[in-house]
């Protein structure tokens, strides 16, 4: 058994669907189970149809013609009916908005789950059309359950026994080709909740390790996890196979390759995830294992964050004061601020903000009680992502390569997890880095 996880690009139109089924008939044999996002743009235009909703407008057209065109195109002709009822749900939650004047977190879940409603019923439907017998499932109703942290749920434990007892019985039978929705789930009040943008990976990941299933396949749109980004390097080239850790790193500075969160399951179940590339179904991809060690090359893959704040706090009382630590993370807990990367000295804290904010206000003044603050904006995260066991190869490669070009590394940590080099510099300066960088420790080795 398997997952495979189709993403909103690799399912955006009728083409696109009858590849994803191509995709499916080459893998019955491996009795596979389907997460899907919703299609194309989905998401992010039923967000917009909800703040014109706010706003004073109810439009769903576009919404509406990408469905139905996809549904005709399929040749679904018996769905619609199933799908204009869906449609008026949605037309009626956004009067609701129109009415109330209200967009809350919760609503907005309840909104944007239409998009993986629809597009896991017309998936089903192709596919049994095309001889591959198929059922849709809400996640829910297969036991997918979350807190209600609304926008970012979080998927409660009680979930794996619930979907393994759903869906279970197919591991013997297989009878359907089950296609779940992805990204979203219910609280225990039964409101709709969403695991975060990009989600979906993550109910791959849950439901692979409820089922214990032998691989999750993720399918994008490039040849699994490239070296770095190739829009700074055209030439960057697929990784074969990284390790769970290397791959969390990857996910939390920048990457967008997986959702941060979706590789705990699979890692905790010791599942390999692969990445596939949906245009090329031949190429492996990448796979995320355990344990994974590559002794022979330094470095795995360069990735990057752009538009980050810098803070440095500096402590009043200086040396030898215990607690200042302490209390400067309190001041970010109590304004719900998270950090990414930290550098700290005796009497100095550095560290980058996890989220943009425009406003940090508050912040700055409850900081200032207790320290001296200093905010840059505009700098960007360079992460580099291997063996750290050589890390001062690694760093004397960087600092040769950064003085060569006169740029200056402004805060530097390596991570806990001694699979990452993580160093400051400003945002203009970092494509020059990280081709630079490339170059290096990819280019020149090969
Ligand atoms: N459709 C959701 C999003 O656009 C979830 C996902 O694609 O994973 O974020």
């Amino acid at each position: 058994m398997i997952v495979m996880k189709f993403g909103g690009s690799s399912i955006s139109n009728a083409d696109r669907i009858k590849s994803i089924a191509k995709i499916i008939q080459m893998s019955l044999n491996r009795k596979p189970f389907i997460v899907t996002s919703a299609m194309g743009k989905t998401t992010d235009n039923l967000l917009q149809a909800g703040e014109n909703a706010l706003h004073g407008t109810v439009n769903l057209e576009e919404i509406k013609t990408l469905h139905y065109d996809t549904l005709k195109e399929l040749g679904l002709k018996k769905e619609k009916e199933k799908i204009e009822d869906i449609f008026k749900e949605l037309a009626n939650l956004l009067w609701g908005i129109y009415l109330l004047k209200e967009l809350s977190p919760r609503t907005k879940d309840y909104l944007v789950s239409f998009g993986e409603r629809l597009s896991a019923k017309i998936l089903a439907a192709y596919l049994s059309k095309v001889k591959i017998p198929a059922q849709s499932f809400d996640a829910w109703d297969i036991g997918f359950t979350s807190n209600s942290d609304f926008t970012n749920g979080e998927v409660l434990d009680e979930s794996y026994e619930k979907i393994s007892q759903s869906l279970g019985k197919l591991k013997s039978d297989y009878s359907y080709t089950p296609v779940i929705t992805g990204f979203i789930a219910k609280d225990k009040s039964g409101n709709i909740t969403t695991l975060g943008r990009g989600g979906s990976d993550l109910t791959a990941s849950v439901l692979g390790a409820a089922l214990d299933v032998e691989e999750i396949e993720v399918w994008k749109d490039v040849d699994g996890i490239l070296t770095t980004d190739p829009r700074i390097v055209k030439h960057a080239r697929p990784v074969q196979a990284i390790s769970f850790e290397e791959a969390s790193e990857l996910a939390y500075f920048g990457a967008k390759v997986l959702h941060p969160r979706s590789i705990i399951p699979a890692m905790l179940k010791n599942i390999p995830v692969r990445v596939k590339n949906f245009y090329d179904f031949d190429h492996p991809g990448t796979v995320i294992l355990k344990d994974f060690k590559d002794e022979k090359s330094l470095l795995r893959v360069i990735t990057f964050k752009r538009n980050v704040t810098l803070i440095d706090v500096v402590s009043t009382r200086m040396l030898g004061q215990y607690g200042f630590m302490s209390k400067v993370f309190q001041i970010f807990n109590d304004e719900k601020i998270s950090v990414d990367m930290v550098a700290t000295s005796e009497i100095s804290i550095s560290m980058t903000l996890n989220d943009y904010r425009e406003n940090l206000d508050t912040l700055k003044k409850e900081l200032e009680k207790i320290a001296n603050i200093e905010i840059k904006k505009g700098k960007s995260i360079i992460t580099m992502i291997g063996n750290v066991k050589h890390s001062s190869e690694i760093l004397e490669q960087v600092f040769n390569a950064l003085k060569a070009k006169g740029i200056n590394v402004q805060m530097i940590s390596q991570g806990a997890s001694k699979v990452n080099i993580s160093f400051i510099v400003d945002d203009r300066e970092m494509e020059t880095c990280v081709k630079d960088l490339h170059k290096i420790f990819f280019e020149e080795t090969t």
